[in-house]
């Protein structure tokens, strides 16, 4: 188990500092486990990627950074196929990994960063997918007792960018695979999300392929998105927040134009983007912590951000938020110590 140095600038995509007490990088489930034996208090951090953490001061803690790597499949019916990665493994490779394979499932989930070991944390989603829909199982460590568990889609308890890893059972398991059920033939495509409708209007549906999905998937996002290598971000900051039916109508007597989106449930999901927008924050600086100007929902390190000034800014959007609309944002990212 190597041991780097401290600093935690280069281990997450907001490019902030923060000092951990120390940072182990961990390639094999033994080394897990002994990173798990001498975390005597129970408090360490298990990170992949860094790309939905914001450290707002030092941690006292260390820090595992998980690198466990390796991938295969195994067929499960005619049209089905179970494909397992390792949690170290980088997300978007993995994702196009399984669609050179010819499998089908992933392909609106591609260029999200991270591992993939912490796509089940929040049930990552995009462009009208989420991580659950060929999600099969995943393999975790419990942190205090060391004992191995399998999870099922229903353990897991996934909801918007939630699961039972971010809610109840929060820093219990550290996760080291994960199975998914994709399709082998016979795809279905999901293109229900208005620019990746738009961006195929002209072509013939029935001949596309997983990985022409995946590619356009790619170009709206880089066109969208700002690259955490060039600018420091963790895409969304907040999460787009459900309100009730009620409130929904209330809402839309003040702004007819809301862009709401109804749920199963009856309640609304409303875009945090644009109650941000609405207030005129996009482009919007306190210091070096700024929000994106093309993307409202994003926060940006513009170069020597702490921590903190990203989480005071946070604040300044949430209370403004909470002023004009009454609506409450909630974080997506999380935040440590
Ligand atoms: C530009 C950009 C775009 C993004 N777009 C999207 C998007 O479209 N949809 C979306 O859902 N998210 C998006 N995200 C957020 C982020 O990519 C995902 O949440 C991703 O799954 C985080 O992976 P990570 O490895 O970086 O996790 P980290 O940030 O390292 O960790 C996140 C949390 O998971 C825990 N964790 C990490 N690994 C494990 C493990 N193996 N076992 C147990 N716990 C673990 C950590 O302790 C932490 O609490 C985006 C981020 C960026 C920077």
């Amino acid at each position: 188990m190597a041991v780097l140095n401290s600093d935690l600038k280069s281990y997450n995509t907001f490019g902030v500092s923060a000092q951990a007490r120390a940072i182990h990088s961990i390639h094999t489930e033994s080394e897990l486990i002994a990173f798990l034996e001498e975390d005597t208090l129970g408090d360490d951090l298990v990170l992949g990627q860094g790309s939905n953490v914001l450290f707002t001061d030092h941690l006292p803690y260390r820090v595992g950074l998980i690198r466990l790597k390796g991938r295969h499949f195994n067929p499960y019916s005619e049209n089905e196929v179970l494909v397992t990665a390792a949690a170290g493994e980088p997300w978007h490779d993995f994702v196009m990994w399984t669609l050179e394979q010819g499998f089908g499932g992933l392909e609106n989930l591609a260029l999200i960063p991270g591992s993939v070991g912490a796509a089940p944390i929040q049930n990552i989603g995009a462009y009208g997918v989420e991580l659950k829909d060929s999600f099969f199982s995943c393999r975790a460590f419990d942190r205090n007792t060391r004992e191995e568990k399998i999870f099922s889609t229903e353990d897991c308890a996934f909801e918007y960018r939630n699961s039972i890893f971010k809610s109840a059972c929060k820093n219990q398991y550290v996760i080291v695979e994960v199975t998914f059920k994709l399709s082998r033939n016979n795809h279905t495509l999901n293109l229900s999300y208005a620019p990746l409708k738009n961006w195929f209007s002209n072509k013939n549906g029935d001949s596309l392929r997983p990985i022409d999905v995946a590619e356009a998937v790619c170009n709206i996002r880089r066109s969208k998105l700002p690259d955490p290598a060039i600018l420091g971000n963790a895409g969304s900051f907040f999460k787009n927040p459900i309100i009730t039916a009620d409130f929904t109508q209330s809402l839309l007597t003040k702004f007819p134009e809301a862009p709401l989106y109804p749920q199963p449930d009856g309640t609304f999901k409303i875009a945090a983007g644009w109650l941000i927008d609405q207030l005129g924050l996009k482009g919007y600086r306190q210091g070096e912590a700024a929000v994106h100007d093309k993307q409202a929902l994003v926060l940006v390190n513009l170069g020597a951000a702490s921590g903190n000034d990203l989480k005071d800014l946070a604040q300044h959007i949430k209370k403004s938020v909470f002023n004009v609309f009454g609506i409450t944002l909630e974080e997506e990212v999380t935040f440590y110590p």
